[in-house]
């Protein structure tokens, strides 16, 4: 099997290791003479299964005490909802950062259950931003205040994140797991499994337990954080295959060293900007001080040959370039599992592309 180079934003490349892996047990899983597919999710199968994924979470990010770490169905974009269900009454306000299109439709939902101050907004700048830390206007007793840790679609991410006394929630859906963060400064993370974690199917959250007890309104039952936190994700059924590929992903990262990982993509990164960089055909969409490691994001000097570039690249086996609909230009998005060596292809390829335009 000749394997496709996957630059699609999620759901995306997966660790052929673990697909590997995952096939070999497929139908029989350990000896169990079923799929862990088919397994009870209150049998033991499944549950050492779900164990160690929230251990290895809880190791591999560092998660205090005083956090639980949840599995969750309807996407990262059922968090935007549940998040003020949970934590905002109808006359509190929360503060917001729109930093582009994912923020925003967090900021949508959000106006359905409270006040929402949207402390700053670089939606619409070009090329695309985060605002400086220190420009921020905290309102004073804001419930919370939520940013997006990295634009998918723009390729913007935050480098450093803000410090102010409403706890910190972050959608990092694009950049989890992908780069060291310190847990104990946010209120709440979570993320849609979908690129860096797993499959599509689940989304992790990690909370604070205070924020876990907090009730503004009668939500329904699955609406509601405690409902999962108090059974261990276990209320309903969980997405256990989806869970079962996150926790094979877990291992896979803590074979290879975390710090091996992040340093991994940072060089990736890096690869792709040092071409861009180096001409006026290639340029970035994002300011450099906030440029992703995980979503590249770049235009050329008219459509036309963003097409054509586009078109060539799926003739060398690389999938999934075309930038967002909403933006066009071009995207690489290189999670955790993109192989080193597909990047390596794109910069020669990218290299090659300019000399013959
Ligand atoms: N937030 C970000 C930053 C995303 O990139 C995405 C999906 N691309 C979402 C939220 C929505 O995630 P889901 O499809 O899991 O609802």
């Amino acid at each position: 099997m000749t394997r496709s180079y996957n630059f699609y934003a999620g759901p995306s490349t997966l660790p052929l290791e673990v697909l590997e892996e995952a096939q070999a047990e497929f139908c029989d899983y350990q000896n169990s003479g079923m799929s862990i597919m088919e397994s009870s999710h209150r049998g033991k199968d499944y549950d050492a299964i779900h164990e160690e994924a929230i251990a290895n979470y809880k190791e591999l990010m560092g998660i205090p005490e005083g956090y639980s770490v949840l599995f969750l169905q309807g996407g990262a974009s059922t968090q935007f909802a549940m998040i003020p269900m949970n934590l905002l009454g109808q006359d509190q306000t929360a503060d917001y950062v729109n930093t582009g299109a994912w923020a925003s439709k967090a900021v949508k939902e959000a106006k359905l259950f409270g006040n929402i101050n949207v402390i700053a907004d670089t939606e619409k700048s070009a090329p695309a931003t985060i605002p400086a830390i220190d420009s921020l206007e905290y309102t004073s007793g804001a419930e919370y205040l939520h940013v997006t840790s990295n634009e998918t679609i723009s390729g913007a991410q935050w480098k450093e994140f803000p410090k102010c006394d409403a706890p910190l929630i972050a959608d990092m859906s694009s950049d989890i797991l992908s780069r060291g963060v310190n847990v104990a400064d946010f209120g709440m993370i979570y993320a849609g499994a979908q690129k860096n974690l797993g499959p599509s199917g689940c989304t992790l959250v990690i909370i604070r337990d205070d924020l876990i007890e907090k009730v503004v309104r009668t939500n329904p039952t699955m609406f509601q954080y405690k409902t999962h936190a108090s059974k261990n994700s276990l209320y309903n059924t969980p997405p256990s295959f989806s869970i079962y590929i996150m926790c094979l992903i877990t291992r896979w990262i803590k074979e290879m060293g975390k710090e091996n990982l992040f340093e991994q993509n940072v060089r990736k990164a890096n690869k792709l900007y040092n071409v861009i960089d180096a001409t006026d055909f290639y340029t970035g969409c994002a300011d450099k001080s906030c440029r992703s490691d995980m979503n590249v994001t770049f235009n050329l000097p008219t459509t036309e040959l963003e097409t054509k570039f586009f078109e060539n690249s799926i003739k060398l086996n690389m999938w999934g370039l075309k930038g967002h609909r909403s933006v066009g230009g071009l995207r690489a998005s290189i999670y955790n599992a993109f192989p080193e060596e597909g990047v390596d292809k794109l910069v020669e390829f990218m290299k090659d592309f300019e000399k013959r335009s």
